[in-house]
């Protein structure tokens, strides 16, 4: 079999057959992530008794570290390990870090969660990177690719979202799981997903040929390996730190004021090796992460203030059949990505052919409009609650379903321009700064939360209603503004991007 990369990326067809092994491997992936992160919010509240406002901060202080974890991730994959080898070492440490939570959750929950921060950031950063080796440099069928991969991350977000806190809380398999062991078993089912994505990466990495291998195959083997083991231990030794500042989120505080900064730093020092045609790209790419910190700040309520909001304000029936408002909260924007990612990719070749297909800047703009109009009806929801405050799971699904839109218009695009507009020697790092605008986004994400539980402090469950819906008419408001700003400095940003669509 050739599997050199000029036979990789010459592939026949829409898809090279390698992405659907990413596909799997980052669907379980996300499983395990998205199934931790549903629990979070809650198991802080029930579970550990922590009031409202600590668990979103905690919450959004332990999100920014897993995706700030993914710039440090990026840069030690392209200097030191290659893509593949932190990709297994960040699924390992994923794996024991599940496991941790899945033998005592109360006692050991800041212990695992510090173990899975550090392998998500080797892990999620490299295998999205992989995804963008696989396609030449201005092949039109790279975006169609992130968007498939994107779906597969969806379809785990989905499961993971659903069943882990469907466990936890006894809404499911209640009878064949003791009351005790329930969050036992619900961070239990996040280790087993997790070893089978690494094996599924292990059992086909062979197929990618020489993508992701050592930057550093140049040393002696001697020195290589110091190197790694060095990466090693160092990633292990934060761990505990991670713990301190998650729990103490002032610490927090004092890290976010850094990292953006720092990496911006060193981004500039790399640029120095690097054409004007080359920097002014990514100049740009740089602007795309600026404006997608406010985008995720906005969307990634969900694990926050929108899961806390689920547990008071939702009904438990949606389009008739009982759900649980948590679950619901947890996956229907997975659901909806699955449906409608590729339904969009057609919308732009379609409009493509007709030359009417907006840029990726304008695209980014028109996210911030779906943004806004979701949490508009997230805003409406209050107008239909019975007496106690609790109204509709179906209305609160249809403003899911419109910020699906915008998050499509976003994300995937995001990703794979990251790849387009950087050096291939920075790739890396560069989708490592993207998902550390992630970091600012959940950071803020937590601060905005913990503002709205924090006005909603003894309010009884109506008033907390509407407490909760005026902030989402606050984050519409702004939504609506960043849209506009994005589409109105369309032409500028289009002209820092070189030829690049
Ligand atoms: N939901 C996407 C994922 O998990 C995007 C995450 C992000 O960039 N914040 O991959």
């Amino acid at each position: 079999m050739n599997n050199s990369i000029e036979s990789i990326q010459n592939f026949k067809g829409k898809y090279p057959k390698q992405l659907w092994y990413l596909f799997f491997s980052e669907m379980w992936e996300r499983f395990s992530f998205y199934g931790m992160r549903g629990m979070l919010v809650f198991f802080m509240v029930d579970q550990l008794k922590l009031n409202d406002v600590v668990a979103n901060l905690q919450y959004g202080a332990t999100q920014a570290f897993v995706y700030a974890f993914t710039f440090i991730g990026g840069l030690f994959a392209d200097k030191i390990l290659g893509y593949r080898r932190s990709l297994f070492w960040g699924g390992l440490l994923m794996i024991v870090g599940s496991i941790v939570l899945a033998i005592d959750p109360k006692e050991f929950f800041f212990l695992g969660i510090g173990f899975n921060i550090i392998g998500t950031g080797f892990f999620k950063p490299n295998i999205s990177t992989i995804v963008g080796s696989l396609y030449k440099e201005g092949d039109p069928r790279q975006d169609a690719g992130f968007s498939l991969f994107y779906a597969g991350v969806n379809l785990g977000a989905l499961l993971g979202g659903y069943l882990c806190i469907a466990i936890g809380k006894r809404q499911l398999f209640e009878n064949l799981i003791p009351a005790h062991m329930a969050w036992h078993v619900a961070f239990g089912l996040a280790a087993v997903v997790m070893v089978v994505s690494l094996l599924t990466f292990t059992n086909t990495q062979r197929s990618l040929g020489s993508i992701g291998i050592s930057p550093l195959l140049h040393l002696t083997p001697k020195r290589k390996r110091t190197y790694e083991y060095l990466t090693y231990v160092g990633s292990l030794a934060v761990i505990p730190v991670i713990m301190i500042m998650v729990s103490k989120t002032e610490y927090t505080d004092i890290f976010m004021y850094i990292i953006g900064p720092a990496s911006l730093v060193y981004l500039f020092y790399e640029m120095r090796f690097f054409s004007i045609a080359e920097n002014k790209k990514l100049i740009a790419a740089v602007v795309f992460m600026l404006f997608s910190i406010f985008f995720w700040a906005f969307f990634e309520q969900s694990g926050g203030s929108l899961s806390i909001f689920a547990a008071n304000n939702l009904s438990g029936t949606a389009l008739g059949i009982p759900l649980d408002p948590n679950g619901v909260n947890n996956s229907a924007n997975s659901l909806f990505v699955i449906i409608f990612a590729p339904l969009i990719g057609l919308v732009w070749i379609w409009m493509n052919k007709r030359k009417l297909e907006p840029n990726t800047i304008v695209k980014f703009g028109l996210g911030f409009l779906f943004l806004a109009a979701g949490f508009y009806v997230f805003y409406y929801t209050r107008f239909f609650t019975n007496n106690n405050g609790v109204t509709s799971l179906d209305l609160f699904s249809m403003g899911w379903l419109i910020i699906t839109f915008g998050e499509l218009c976003l994300s995937p695009i995001g990703m794979s321009v990251m790849t387009k507009l950087s050096p291939q020697k920075l790739q890396a790092v560069i989708m490592g700064m993207w998902f550390l605008a992630s970091a600012y986004g959940q950071y803020f994400a937590g601060l905005l939360g913990a503002n709205i539980a924090e006005a909603s402090k003894n309010s009884t469950n109506i008033e907390k209603l509407l407490i909760y819906t005026d902030g989402y008419k606050q984050l519409g408001l702004y939504s609506l503004i960043g849209g506009i700003m994005v589409i109105a400095l369309s032409p500028f940003i289009k002209r820092l991007m070189g030829g690049v669509k």
